[in-house]
């Protein structure tokens, strides 16, 4: 606390991401980050671009990334937003499109930078329960609103929802945004990319962080209909008008063009992931069936935060929320099939 900061600092509860540790030797599966690391092909491109032409600025539009994307979706270059990781994305989402008089929605379990953002932006909100198997219900959302945001899948639970509900959602709520974070829906969920063209009050915004993964790279994009999409444009230049550097431009281009490398290693973490969802259960945990890179488990005889602490001192790190509802749950980003094994073997141990 100091009296030099702006009236809004005190009021702030800022995001806390989990921990990157300095030491290399943990097996780090607390932040969704992807084991098997970006396409070789991107590491060439940025070193290709790594010349004196740093000197000067970068495309404030990043339109070579925006037409690749675009052309994958069979949309236009006008109809993709860029921005540095789709947490900016995202940012820029809620202070140009989520801020109405009546409150935006969200689940209640979701992701918690959506409340650091609504105090950050001054957005009233009110969550939504999920249901007792932790779902989302689309027709719990059928209320007066301002707008709408869910990721899909969720986070942290990993449970997608299909796209006629998410079209359910977004054609019952026709005056208002709905947002939906596909942060993770490359591992088994269903995008609502295609009904971007038939609803103009739909936003999708994606990432390059986990299923190209790209996390240290910063780089995401939203996906909508021009006034969406211009409404993040003008927010964007009334802030940074060059959200992304050349080299995140150059990576990320040739990252999304490797559709071979994302594909096998995809791949390699839906197989892990549905092979430690079987050992897990194996092992007694109640794991929730999940459609991103991580699982969320929780064993019926040991409270998630004794879980954490005693796999953290094992040098495991996993991430625990103490929040209700979610406390005795632990979410497992899915590593290589090694760390897995390593994880598997200390858990096997810890509940026996
Ligand atoms: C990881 C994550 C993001 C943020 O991704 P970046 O592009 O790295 O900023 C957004 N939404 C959800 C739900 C996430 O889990």
């Amino acid at each position: 606390m100091s009296r030099f900061w702006s009236p809004i600092v005190h009021r702030l509860t800022p995001y806390v991401p989990g921990e990157q540790p300095a030491r290399h030797d943990l097996v780090k599966l607390n932040t969704n980050e992807n084991p098997y690391g970006p396409s070789p092909r991107a590491l060439a491109a940025i070193s290709e671009a790594t010349t004196d032409a740093l000197r000067l600025y970068p495309d404030p539009t990043a339109l070579r990334l925006r037409t690749a994307i675009a052309e994958h979706h069979g949309i236009g270059p006008d109809q993709v937003f860029a921005g540095n990781g789709s947490d900016e994305v995202l940012a820029h989402t809620f202070q140009a499109l989520l801020k109405h008089d009546a409150p935006l929605l969200f689940p209640d379990v979701t992701y918690s930078f959506y409340p650091t953002y609504c105090r950050l932006y001054g957005v009233e909100f009110r969550e939504v329960p999920l249901d007792d198997a932790l779902r989302i219900r689309v027709a719990d959302y059928r209320r007066p609103c301002g707008a709408i945001i869910l990721p899909n899948p969720n986070a942290p639970t990993g449970i997608a929802l299909p796209r006629d509900e998410i079209e359910a959602l977004v054609a019952d709520h026709p005056d208002q945004v709905v947002a939906i974070d596909e942060a993770y829906v490359d591992f088994g969920g269903q995008s609502a990319v295609p009904l971007v063209d038939r609803y103009p009050n739909l936003l999708v915004i994606r990432t390059f962080s986990k299923s190209h993964g790209l996390a240290g790279l910063r780089v995401g994009f939203a996906i909508g209909q021009r006034p969406l999409i211009e409404a993040l444009e003008r927010v964007r230049d009334s802030f940074n008008s060059y959200p992304l550097d050349r080299l995140a431009i150059a990576g990320a281009v040739a990252a999304w063009d490797d559709r071979a490398w994302f594909e096998t290693q995809r791949d390699r973490i839906v197989a892990s992931r549905e092979r430690l969802a079987a050992s897990l259960r194996d092992l007694g945990f109640d794991v929730l069936p999940s459609a991103a890179n991580f699982l969320f488990a929780r064993h019926p005889a040991r409270s998630g935060a004794e879980l954490a602490a005693a796999l953290r001192d094992r040098a495991i790190l996993v991430r625990h929320f103490p929040k209700p509802r979610i406390r005795d749950h632990l979410r497992i980003s899915i590593g290589t099939d090694t760390e897995c094994d390593r994880l598997l073997a200390a858990l096997r141990d810890l509940v026996a």
